[in-house]
């Protein structure tokens, strides 16, 4: 009788991981958020949609309903681009918003994380340089370092990003890109106003660069009007934006989009084949169901309405939470309020103390691709009732005052 024999020890080192990999930034923060997750810690650091306002039963009945009609097609491969149906309701809300635009311009991406990884892929050579706004949506940044861009920050200020400082930064470097979130931002909460929005795209027409429009946050508003997104201001292709699902019906759908033209769409299907070959062809057909049996304006106006008073929450705790001289965003939608403690403050180091007090947020400096603000912090208001959020700041006042 034979016996298997032990695959004998390796004696050659294995290879070293990627240089794009090894340069990577592995955060301390990040462990240190890890913690926010105990139990009885009320966390304003995950950003996390509220899982009661998920329209269960428009979803249940969507799913339910696109295997029954049609469960084959639903379970088998399908095209890269995504969904016939749902690239077209894409279009058809893009459109309504301001932004004239075809289903052939849609490409359903994995979430939108998905769709800045592929325009990474798609437009950066190593070396290339993007202009990124400081503070910036920490996982577009690792996208633009891991394709081996040479970031470079754009200051913003309270209005945004600061378009003198673009524009001379646009003509000593010669950027391929900006990437910029001028809805709502993360981290800050802020929106670049439409005389700024017409500004940026123009000094991108006249130095030749394309911009990123990066915009999940858009249909959270809660006071205020909206701003035409910057891609409804150019020519075609000067600007390519981002969208997803994850913030008006579900994060855990992965479902997201790219807006492009003719002239870049070619290359994001070739990066999403390399990916993934396509989105997945049930969840696509699911929520293209969804949109046709029109739930969604009503779930969103649900979703509007529950945040604007989580943020009204959040915004009335503050005075007493936060430590003299301190400033904060009052964002008119999205997600975050961005805090600036006085000088001297560190809210890193100050984070082991929050969770004593069984409190969290994220600390600022992350979220700077150079040059960290150490008295800076992000603070998300949609997780928790207002009765919790207000718990919340009382807590943090504590870790301030102690
Ligand atoms: N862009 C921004 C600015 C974000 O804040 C997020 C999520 N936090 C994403 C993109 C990615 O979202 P998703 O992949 O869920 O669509």
């Amino acid at each position: 009788m034979t016996t298997l024999q032990p695959t004998p020890p390796t004696t050659t080192a294995l290879p070293a991981l990627a240089a794009r990999v090894r340069a990577a930034r592995s955060s301390v923060i990040r462990d240190l958020l890890a913690l926010t997750e105990r139990p009885g810690v009320i966390s304003f650091a995950g950003g996390l949609p509220a899982p009661e306002l998920f329209d269960l039963d428009g979803a249940r009945a969507s799913f339910a309903a696109v295997l029954a009609d049609d469960g084959p097609r639903a379970l088998q491969y399908s095209p890269t681009e995504g969904d016939r149906a749902l690239r077209a309701a894409v279009a058809a809300r893009c459109t309504e918003r301001g932004l004239p635009t075809d289903g052939a311009d849609v490409i359903i991406t994995t979430g939108s994380q998905q769709g800045l990884n592929l325009l990474a892929t798609a437009l950066v050579d190593p070396g290339d340089v993007v202009l990124v706004e400081s503070p910036s949506y920490l996982a577009a940044l690792q996208c633009f370092a891991l394709a081996g861009a040479r970031l470079v920050p754009v200051p913003s200020g309270e209005d945004g990003i600061d378009v003198d400082a673009l524009a001379d930064l646009a003509a000593r470097l010669a950027p391929k890109l900006l990437y910029t979130v001028p809805t709502f931002q993360n981290p800050t909460g802020r929106t670049l106003d439409l005389a700024n929005r017409r500004a940026v795209v123009a000094v991108a027409e006249q130095h030749g660069f394309r911009v990123l429009e990066d915009d999940p946050y858009a249909e959270l508003r809660y006071s205020g009007e909206p701003v035409l997104p910057l891609a409804a201001l150019t020519e075609p292709g000067r600007v390519v934006s981002t969208g997803s699902f994850s913030k008006i019906l579900a994060p855990g759908l992965r479902l997201g989009w790219v807006r492009t033209d003719p002239s870049l769409r070619a290359g994001v299907v070739v990066a999403k084949q390399a990916a993934d070959l396509h989105t997945s062809t049930v969840d696509q057909a699911a929520a293209a169901h969804y949109l046709a049996s029109g739930r969604l304006d009503a779930a969103v106006a649900r979703t509007r309405a529950e945040y604007r008073r989580r943020r009204d929450a959040l915004l009335a705790g503050l005075p007493a939470a936060l430590p003299a001289g301190s400033r904060w965003t009052s964002p008119d939608g999205g997600m975050f309020v961005w805090a600036t403690l006085p000088a001297g403050w560190d809210t890193t180091a100050l984070l082991p103390r929050a969770l004593e007090h069984d409190v969290a947020y994220v600390p600022g400096a992350p979220f700077f691709p150079t040059d960290p603000e150490p008295a800076t912090l992000r603070l998300s208001f949609t997780t928790y009732g207002p009765d919790a959020i207000a718990e919340g700041t009382r807590r943090l006042a504590a870790v301030f005052a102690s």
